[in-house]
């Protein structure tokens, strides 16, 4: 199987060259040249396997240039992180289908992906006899799973800058409490927003990118989505089993559009799912999307529900090439104007072929709060406020009768300050939180200021 671009400039590539690229060279992204369709049999075997052995399976048709047995000791290890024996464990509260996605190291969803690709690059590192010099910046989430993903790795260092005093401590203590050599964090003296614009100046300098070997670890890269595919069918597959119903719906909750594009990519292979909730918060350009075929930018939002407090979803373009036909040209075009308008517009065709995949609804902060205290106090279970959003509009937008499966993308101690305003309590802490505040830590405070940061980099970079 060989990857393209959206934008049509890049010769076909294979998977390992794919995932060393990250952003396709053309400023586009990478995608298979076509999705691999399964049988219903096939999906019926696959569905029941244990989590390790779906992901070999599911992967494999992506990765076919890594040698199987080096594919599965990587899934196999990337895997033996998560503190529950299934991995992604489905369990039923009410009429719902909570799908647990927060047994990884950082207790997030993206521990699913960042723990194979953190093993992924480190064999294509020791392949290529290269070294790689990761840098990105974090508002929370994805920079404790891109550090966990890359600790202790050989030949690669992993530099994530966060604004200082800004990220919940929770999520700041879990970054600077990895020690490991190859990790290093940066406080930076300003905002997120700091920080996002002194990366993007960082790999603007082509330069001292390739002096380094800078390579980024953000949402784009096609390892993450391919590992993500995986838990769809995982979970249809217990669903099933215990409905007996063949047709499901998931509810996603949806920032970057890639955890809820992997879902897209399962029902393309082939897995019956009805339909697609993109569920939002208040940061709803999806929700208009999908409704109104209305892609327009307005201001970002903060919410109860930071890992969605996005506008321009990264992944989207992606999708956008599958609604214009695969007609790059198009896309290159679209998004030249979008830069300029802030705007896409959708009408006819497109539209009913968005509908047929996806159904939205965006859920605001009043919403969340009450989805977490009614959910608790009929079924004794908590949810994150992330979940909450997910849960709150599939249950808005599901008749009875199909089973809904709602995705649940964080543990609910990760957020205990939105749990503890919706119930009075606290969230128990799991085991890998317990003690946190007293853990040595690492951490190097800087000023928002590019040049430092780099001159920090000459100075650490492998
Ligand atoms: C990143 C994140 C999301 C959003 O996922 P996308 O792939 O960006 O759509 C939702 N919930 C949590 C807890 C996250 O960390």
């Amino acid at each position: 199987m060989l990857y393209i671009s959206t934008r049509g400039g890049i010769d076909a590539i294979p998977f390992e060259d794919a995932v060393m690229m990250g952003l396709a060279d053309d400023g586009g992204l990478l995608l298979p040249e076509t999705i691999p369709a399964l049988a219903v049999k096939e999906i019926d075997d696959l569905a029941f396997l244990p989590y390790p052995e779906l992901a070999f399976r599911i992967i494999s048709l992506f990765a076919e240039d890594v040698p199987r047995p080096i594919l599965k000791d990587l899934i196999d290890r990337s895997y033996a992180t998560f503190s529950h024996p299934e991995i992604t464990p489905v369990v039923k509260k009410g009429d719902i289908y909570i799908l647990e996605l927060f047994h990884g190291p950082t207790l997030a969803f993206k521990d699913l992906a960042l723990q194979f690709l953190g093993n992924l690059f480190e064999y294509l590192v020791e392949k290529r006899h290269g070294r790689m010099n990761i840098l990105g910046a974090t508002s929370g989430d994805t920079g404790s799973a891109a550090i966990y993903g890359l600790r202790g790795k050989k030949n690669i260092n992993i530099f994530i800058l966060h604004p200082h005093g800004k990220v919940s401590p929770i999520q700041q203590l879990q970054m600077t409490t990895v020690t490991d050599a190859n990790v290093f964090n940066l406080a930076v003296r300003g905002t997120f927003d700091d920080g996002q614009r002194i990366v993007k100046e960082i790999f603007g300098d082509l330069d001292f990118k390739s002096r380094h070997s800078l390579a980024s670890i953000n949402s784009i890269n096609w390892a993450r989505l391919v590992a993500q595919i995986v838990y769809y069918f995982y979970a249809w597959g217990r669903v099933h089993r215990e409905s007996s119903c063949r047709e499901v719906v998931f509810s996603v909750p949806t920032g970057n559009f890639g955890d809820v594009f992997a879902g897209w990519l399962a029902k393309k292979m082939g897995l019956p799912i009805a339909k697609l909730v993109i569920a939002t918060n208040e940061n709803n350009i999806l929700t208009r999307f999908v409704l109104h075929g209305d892609y327009s930018l307005e201001k970002v939002i903060e919410t109860l529900s930071p890992s969605m407090d996005i506008q321009v979803a990264s992944n989207f373009e992606r999708y956008l090439y599958f609604i214009y036909h695969g007609d790059a040209a198009r896309v290159r075009s679209t998004l030249e104007d979008f830069r300029k308008t802030g705007a896409i517009s959708f009408a006819g065709d497109e539209r009913r072929t968005i509908a047929e995949d996806f159904t939205s609804c965006s859920v605001d902060r009043e919403e969340t709060i009450a989805t977490i205290r009614d959910f608790h106090r009929q079924n004794g279970y908590l949810l994150d406020p992330h979940t909450a959003v997910g849960v709150r509009a599939g249950t808005r937008t599901t008749a009875p009768g199909v089973p809904l499966i709602c995705l649940a993308t964080a543990h609910p101690a990760k957020f205990s300050a939105a749990v503890r305003r919706a119930v009075g309590l606290d969230p128990e802490r799991p085991p890998s939180l317990r003690g946190i505040e007293n853990r040595p830590e690492r951490c190097h405070l800087i000023d928002a200021e590019a040049e430092k940061i780099k001159e920090f980099i000459a100075q650490n970079a492998l």
